[in-house]
């Protein structure tokens, strides 16, 4: 809130008639915040393909410690994206691999809101056209994402990294936007509740809150082998360990499916009522399923 104050204090002593965010997602953020304040059109210029915020009308705002606060909604999407993927290929594979992880989540909690007929992000109905958009993200991350990889460690454009580029920054931003969110992400506010997980980024909590929200729904194996196989083919994290909870206690898993299922969580998406224990035996259980794969495969 801090930048977006003193973006504001900037653009005005400049005149300034648009704003344009060029960077990292807290940058493009700031700059949605500054335009969205001043109504000013916004261009965002992402450097890193890591989350699918880039499209989309709103930030996802934490306090100084990390933990996740609010949903920050604006009145409009961006101008203009424009993403060169010359410099995403020579940024780190992590990143992209972050928002992939993001953009895993985007079809499976889209399905539960548009068969629900939840209200998405902006209050709307869900579309077709957005559901086909989550779909075709997820198909391209199953198809492009372990050679969108291979590019990136390579700093090589390919037209795998291209597809990737689109699945991770406009098909996700168009198909959680338009659809909605559901276990997945509330899985991963609940995660930023633990301290240990600060250093892993948006993408790679979502990624392992979508083994649990398969979890959640009792996905068939043949559903959780598949992402599980995705996930892992990039690097993304399905156990704890692999966001920072080495070995948490029960207490702990609490506390993260408490703040998963709090008032208005997407959670409450999902087709059943959502109670406590069930949120702790899913996050025990996507540990134990990603454990239990990484050892057959990893
Ligand atoms: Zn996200």
């Amino acid at each position: 809130m801090v930048e977006i104050e003193r973006g504001k204090a900037a653009a005005k002593e400049i005149g300034a008639r648009i704003i344009i965010g060029a960077g990292g997602g807290k940058v493009l953020d700031t700059a949605r915040g500054v335009a969205s304040d001043l109504m000013l059109p916004v261009v965002n210029c992402p450097t890193i393909a890591s989350s699918d915020a880039p499209c989309s009308a709103l930030s996802v705002v934490y306090t100084d410690e990390g933990v996740f606060e609010q949903y920050r909604i604006y009145g409009r999407n961006p101008d203009l994206v424009l993403v060169d993927t010359d410099v995403i290929a020579k940024s780190p594979a992590r990143f992209l691999a972050a928002g992939m992880g993001d953009a895993l989540a985007t079809w499976f909690e889209a399905k539960v809101c548009a068969s629900g007929g939840v209200k998405n992000m902006r209050g709307g109905a869900s579309t077709r056209s957005a559901l086909a958009l989550a779909e075709l993200c997820y198909r391209t991350l199953l198809a492009d994402g372990f050679s969108a990889m291979n590019a990136v460690a390579a700093q090589q454009v390919t037209p795998a990294l291209e597809r990737i580029v689109e699945a991770n920054t406009l098909l996700s931003g168009l198909g959680f936007e338009s659809s909605g969110l559901a276990a997945a992400h509330a899985i991963h506010n609940g995660l930023t509740t633990a301290a240990a997980t600060h250093r892993y980024m948006h993408g790679e909590k979502v990624a392992f809150g979508v083994v649990a929200q398969l979890m959640l729904e009792s996905q068939p194996a043949a559903v959780v082998n598949e992402v599980l196989a995705l996930s892992t083919s990039v690097g993304l994290p399905v156990t704890f360990a692999g966001v920072g909870l080495q070995q948490p206690g029960t207490e702990e898993i609490r506390e993260i499916a408490l703040r998963a299922m709090a008032p208005g969580e997407t959670i409450h998406n999902e087709p059943f009522p959502i109670r406590l224990e069930n949120v702790v035996d899913a996050l025990i259980a996507a540990n134990a399923a990603g454990e239990t794969f990484c050892r057959s495969r990893c």
